[in-house]
């Protein structure tokens, strides 16, 4: 099984931003939490595609990596989505909890530069996005593309009738539809979303002297052919400890690889290494090239970046035994980048704790 090498990787991690209209998307940003600033306005993604595979409840965005890139020779702007599922049960499920959309759009000479950031009053920027924003009716609470509209005020829209009902309960709807008008149009904070902090990138610091190098605990070849040969009645019992110890030594040897990487800088809440290998945090469920299911549009998909379980910490979200876990997310996107649609779906690997690391 290949390992995550020596090579530094980009790491990413969140900082906090009060209330930055730049996180909305006027720029290009990576952001964890809040609503999803989107970079395609011609499409928006739908709540059907947003839908978690085990329990059907719309996701939750997580986060979003902006990583520009060239195909044949033009520049694109790209970003990566990844939304969730805010039910503890369903990361116990094989099927999807967790899904990730890839955006693509070629640059142009209108879209901003950092330049034009810093030179435009905010007011312009923000009507700038206001307008853009205008185009399309975007889900009050989550952002998604919102077909549905409140229909005492006429003002504001939602992607389900669950986002209505939730809008209506636990934000602050109920209040807020009298007065219709004064609603701002642009609100990133509500009881569905998760905290939000902007995603700086950085480069890893390289390996700190004086340690150590492990080799991952295997079994003893020699000492399985001793035991083959001497034909022990116990053989069976034998074979299975020394299987056992084995894998036990290798669970270890990626945890403990593991944490020695990351205490590097323990911040950190994601590691992008397009084409490489991710740092596993066990030796279970580490995926063969078959387990990464190819794009629809027939090419191969390489693993592009990792989400850690450090991310958890900064969602505001309560821990308990039931509440959303991961190991690391891994996420394999399309060699090809295709742009079939707007949104395209790509995929993610959940890698757990074993629990003999608990
Ligand atoms: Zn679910
Ligand atoms: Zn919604
Ligand atoms: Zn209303
Ligand atoms: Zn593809």
């Amino acid at each position: 099984m290949a390992e995550a090498g020596e090579d530094s990787v980009d790491l990413g991690f969140a900082e906090k931003c009060e209330d930055d209209f730049r996180m909305l998307g006027i720029s290009y940003p990576s952001k964890l939490g809040g609503k999803p600033a989107w970079l395609r306005w011609d499409s928006l993604l739908t709540e059907s595609q947003a839908r978690c595979n085990n329990c059907d409840t719309i996701l939750h965005f997580l986060c979003q990596i902006y990583v520009p890139t060239d195909i044949e020779e033009k520049h694109y702007h790209r970003t990566l989505y990844v939304f969730c599922c805010s039910n503890g049960k369903c990361y116990s499920s094989k099927k999807q909890c967790v899904k990730v959309f890839r955006s693509l759009q070629e640059e142009s000479e209108d879209d901003l530069t950092e330049d034009d950031l810093d030179k435009k009053a905010e007011e312009e920027l923000r009507k700038m996005f206001e307008s853009k924003q205008a185009l399309w009716t975007l889900c009050e609470v989550c952002s998604l593309n919102g077909n549905k509209k409140c229909s005492l005020c006429h003002d504001t829209y939602y992607c389900s009738k669950e986002h209505q009902a939730f809008d209506w309960k636990f934000n602050k709807h109920k209040k807020n539809c009298k007065d219709r008008g004064t609603i701002a149009i642009i609100s990133t904070k509500n009881k569905f979303l998760f905290d939000e902090y902007e995603i700086v990138i950085e480069e890893e610091p390289k390996k700190k002297e004086n340690s150590k190098n492990n080799n991952i605990g295997g079994i003893d070849e020699s000492r399985l052919k001793e035991l083959m040969s001497d034909g022990k009645q116990d053989l069976d019992k034998e074979l299975e400890k020394e299987f056992n110890k084995a894998t036990a030594n290798t669970r270890d040897e990626y945890f403990e690889k593991f944490k020695k990487r990351i205490n590097r800088e323990p911040d950190q809440i994601i590691r992008y290494d397009l084409g490489g290998i991710p740092l596993w945090v066990s030796s279970e469920k580490i995926p063969f090239d078959k387990d990464i299911p190819k794009c629809s549009c027939g090419s191969k998909r390489q693993y592009e970046f990792q989400i850690l379980p450090q991310m958890l910490n900064y969602l505001g979200i309560e821990t308990t035994v039931d509440s959303i876990d991961w190991g690391t997310l891994c996420i394999y996107t399309c060699i090809n980048n295709c742009n079939e649609s707007a949104y395209h779906e790509e995929f993610v690997w959940k890698q757990d704790f074993s629990f003999i690391n608990i």
